[in-house]
């Protein structure tokens, strides 16, 4: 796996946010371009190792998904350790998933000692007629607090495979 120079690159990025938002949809969508419209909660930590080309480098991603614990504190600091790269979710038709944004970054900072490349992400993006959240508001509070930011479709695929791409190429970027 690694490049001409032997290296071998591997990121651990969690998925983080409310229940139902969408992180295991974005995950499957990416690594298998599969959605499931009645997917139950996750059982157990899951994470799944992804290959990605970064400027020609062959780049492998761990990607974790939290178990249906997506209550605050009830992921574990296991969750968090080691990781380089988060995706923080939230739901574009609740508002309540965005509102509650800042507690999943305040967990993810409480549990890392690195600065994470982290992304916002407002998924659902295909139900844009129902909308909850501005996409002005997101834009704002992503530029303040330093985070990549992009709206995606789990359903449609809309943004899907960038956004996982970005984060990675960040952390590349930073870590070489
Ligand atoms: P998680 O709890 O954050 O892992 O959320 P899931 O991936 O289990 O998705 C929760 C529900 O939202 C499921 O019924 C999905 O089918 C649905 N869902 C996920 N992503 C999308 C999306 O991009 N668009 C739409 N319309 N529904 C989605
Ligand atoms: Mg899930």
């Amino acid at each position: 796996m690694g490049d001409v120079r032997g290296e071998h690159y591997l990121f651990k990025v969690v998925l983080i946010g409310d229940s139902a938002v969408g992180k295991s949809n974005l995950l499957s969508r990416f690594a298998r371009n599969e959605f499931n419209a009645n997917s139950k909660a996750t059982i157990g930590v899951e994470f799944q190792t992804q290959s990605l080309n970064i400027d020609g480098r062959e780049v492998q991603v761990q990607l974790w998904d939290t178990a249906g614990q997506e209550r605050f504190r009830a992921v574990t600091s296991a969750y968090y350790r080691g990781a380089v790269g988060a995706l923080v979710v939230y739901d574009i038709t609740r508002r309540i998933t965005f509102d509650n944004v800042a507690r999943w970054i305040d967990e993810l900072r409480m549990h890392s000692d690195t600065i994470l490349v982290t992304m916002l992400v407002g998924n659902k993006c295909d139900l844009s007629n129902v909308r909850e959240v501005p996409v002005d508001d997101c834009k704002a509070y992503a530029e303040a607090e330093g985070l990549l930011f992009l709206e995606t479709s789990a359903l449609d695929a809309t943004n899907v495979h960038t956004a996982f791409h970005s984060v990675v190429k960040e952390i590349y970027d930073r870590f070489t």
